[in-house]
């Protein structure tokens, strides 16, 4: 036997509802912890490949840890673009030079 945490009567412990009041002891189906992490992001960041994986495979269960990764998988793009550029750059003026 358990209490209701909203009328305080006794009822049974593996009860879904109380049957004095109606409220919801237990929540129908366990909700997915999201609880976004940075080091997913970070590996997103430098492998943006891993960042489009984990999108796609996050963004159904865990919307928040998707968009986090899918920000720092950008970022990581856009890190990896100036790289490149700048070793383009620098490639095009020692030829020049
Ligand atoms: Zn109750």
């Amino acid at each position: 036997m358990t209490y209701c945490k909203y009328c305080g009567k006794e009822v049974e412990s593996h009860a879904f509802v109380c049957v004095h009041c109606g409220g919801k002891l237990k929540e129908e189906k366990p909700t997915t912890v999201d609880n976004p992490s940075h080091l997913a992001g970070i590996v997103s960041c430098c492998f943006p490949i891993v960042g489009v994986i984990l999108y796609f495979l996050w963004r159904e269960e865990k919307p928040e840890s998707a968009k986090l990764v899918c920000h720092w998988m950008l970022a990581g793009l856009g890190i990896w673009f100036l790289f490149y550029l700048y070793g383009f750059l620098l490639t095009a003026f020692s030829v020049r030079l």
